[in-house]
């Protein structure tokens, strides 16, 4: 099966367990999602909610964050966890935005192609291909599937690609990516990665891709754990 065919098969036995994934109705601001995108790395779900909602409720603006000292932005986002690093990256995405467009705001990348607005987003310190990615996706409604751990882990597991890193798997996987499925495929392969596919013990004997995986190590033995949120931040920023 070529490529772009595997990843419809997918999609299409993942929709058939976990239906299809419910979105924004209304897509967010870029700048949004990308301050959640920051938060989100390295912690759960709720707890960037958490620490994204601290920030909307204090502050009116993004602008209000270019005179506002880091540390400030580090107490308001404890939960998410890894402060200091994401405050940084906030403040100077923030920063830079002011310096070279004059204004706080992602709206001049919606002309954008992805490829181009992928090279401007990574240009920030603190951004790279994964975040640029959601915002693609999840605020500009591009057909762009971001490989976050999840997708890296269980796409390369299926044999839907074969690279050893993030950002590889990236770009071999949305090379020839099939049109209108990147936010369903992205979302139902998280919650595979998440329920039943997981890091050290994939649970196979449940999952709705045996038939078709080629990952060598499957394991049939385990009985299924019952688990986990269904909450995607990503879905959930307005
Ligand atoms: S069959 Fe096993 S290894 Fe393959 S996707 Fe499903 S859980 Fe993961």
């Amino acid at each position: 099966m070529k490529q772009k065919e595997y990843i419809q098969k997918v999609n299409e036995l993942l929709i058939k367990q976990f239906g299809i994934p419910e979105r924004n109705k209304k897509l967010p601001d870029a700048l949004d999602l990308l301050i959640a995108t920051i938060l989100s790395q390295n912690t759960n779900d709720n707890n960037s909610y958490k620490a994204f909602r601290n920030l909307k409720d204090k502050y009116i603006s993004w602008d209000e964050l270019t005179i506002e000292k880091r540390n400030v932005i580090e107490k308001e986002i404890r939960i998410a966890g890894l402060a200091k690093q994401k405050s940084e990256a906030i403040k100077n995405v923030i920063t830079q935005l002011k310096k070279s467009t004059g204004e706080v705001s992602l709206i001049h990348i919606n002309q954008f192609s992805v490829e181009e607005a992928i090279n401007e987003l990574i240009q920030y310190k603190g951004i790279g291909i994964k975040t640029a990615s959601c915002v693609l996706l999840f605020a500009l409604d591009r057909n762009v599937c971001p490989v976050d751990t999840h997708v890296f882990r269980t796409v390369n597991r299926i044999g839907i690609i074969s690279e050893k890193t993030r950002d590889k798997t990236f770009y071999s996987l949305n090379k020839n990516f099939p049109d209108g499925i990147a936010h369903s495929f992205h979302t139902n392969l998280i919650r595979l990665g998440r329920e039943i596919c997981k890091p050290a013990n994939p649970d196979c004997r449940v999952c709705p891709l045996l038939k078709i995986c080629k990952y060598k190590k499957k394991n049939t033995d385990m009985k299924k754990t019952g688990k986990t949120s269904k909450f995607m931040l990503l879905d959930n920023i307005n």
